[in-house]
């Protein structure tokens, strides 16, 4: 090991970062879109992109398909983001408008919901920066770099190699490093390259306060919410042979503890604690279907489960989608499915 200054590696090519910043000259009127149910990544990556655009001199809006969590509405710029569900005429307007959008951690127009026929129809510029396996085809220009742990470090590292790094700003890396704790689960997972420690380093350096964020983000819980995830543990966790996990909650269970938007997050990721289980699926009954989370540690690809049983996707790791049918009939797909799964990932 020499002394050299640690400096984070490149990582898109010459002709990305060419058509990366021709698209960035031609923009005026930026719109940057991130998918449904936006977590701490793509909120992150969209305000941080935000900010340096406006920097720049460029007209942006940010709108997603639904509310943020609560969590996250401490980064500047949150509350000025237009909700497509809440504010559906304004937000038709914004997008048909753009010249550029900018689609932040989604690989397909499905993951925007809603929002889904006016993307794809609109005339301008399109530019993905994701991390997730397969992007689709509909975007003019993909940056698709899956090995990153999250878009916002990716966003980071493109920033940077775009020579903006001074734009980002303490905002900006506030919204950075948010979007990469909260997609690595506090640096628990996805989380050895070594990259990501330079960069949280040098946001570090923009004055940010790692703890306080941490403290924001994470610390949210409520007495409902507390009882309800101590439920789900103690009454409701079934650890099939083979170490799967598996959790229910039904929408009468989830109205008994006054259930709020959010309040199951992390719930997926406790049985993996325990020796022994590898894979965790949560399913959570919703009005209409039967949302899926599925997490998993090692070679265990629960991608491919969230894929092929569950109309999803994700990451090798940590995956969802959705079931429409009961609860009980999602329960009983992966008992009798699940044994071909382990054969798969043990080959
Ligand atoms: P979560 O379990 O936290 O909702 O989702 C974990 C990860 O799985 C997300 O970051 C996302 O990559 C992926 N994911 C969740 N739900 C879906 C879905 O319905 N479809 C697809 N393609 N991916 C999903
Ligand atoms: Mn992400």
């Amino acid at each position: 090991m020499n002394n050299n200054i640690l400096m984070l590696t490149t990582i898109i090519s010459e002709q990305e970062q060419n058509l990366l910043q021709q698209a960035i000259e031609n923009s005026c009127n930026v719109v940057i879109v991130a998918h449904v149910a936006p977590d701490g990544d793509a909120v992150g990556s969209s305000l941080a992109l935000s900010g340096v655009l406006k920097k720049l001199g460029k007209q942006v809006e940010v709108v997603m398909p639904d509310a943020l969590p609560k969590s996250i509405m401490f980064l500047q710029g949150a509350t000025d983001i237009n909700i497509y569900k809440n504010n559906t005429e304004r937000c038709k307007n914004i997008i048909t408008n753009a010249d550029t959008i900018f689609c932040l951690d989604f690989n397909e127009p499905k993951r925007v919901d809603l929002m889904q026929e006016d993307l794809v129809s609109a005339k301008a510029y399109k530019v993905m920066i994701d991390h997730h396996i397969n992007p689709s085809d509909f975007c003019n220009l993909i940056i698709s770099y899956p090995q990153i742990s999250s878009t916002s470090l990716l966003v980071y590292k493109i920033l940077n190699q775009l020579g903006l790094e001074e734009k980002v700003q303490k905002s900006e890396a506030e919204a950075i490093y948010t979007g990469m704790m909260t997609d690595t689960g506090n640096f628990s997972y996805n989380s050895n390259d070594s990259d990501i420690y330079i960069a949280i380093s040098q946001l570090l350096q923009r004055g940010i306060d790692k703890d306080e964020i941490y403290k924001i983000v994470c610390n949210t819980s409520t007495i409902s919410k507390l009882k309800l995830n101590s439920y789900a543990i103690s009454e409701k966790m079934e650890i099939l042979d083979g170490g799967v996990a598996i959790i229910t909650l039904t929408r009468s269970e989830l109205n008994r503890y006054s259930y709020q938007k959010g309040d199951t997050e992390g719930l997926v990721n406790q049985p993996l604690g325990i020796e022994g289980v590898n894979v965790s699926i949560f399913f959570r009954e919703e009005s209409d279907y039967v949302k899926v989370s599925l997490r998993s540690v090692g070679d265990y690809a629960v991608n491919i489960i969230a894929s092929e049983l569950y109309n999803g996707g994700g990451h090798k790791n940590a995956s969802g989608g959705e079931f429409f049918g009961t609860i009980e009939e999602a329960v009983t797909l992966i008992k009798s499915q699940i044994n071909t799964y382990s054969k798969t990932n043990e080959d």
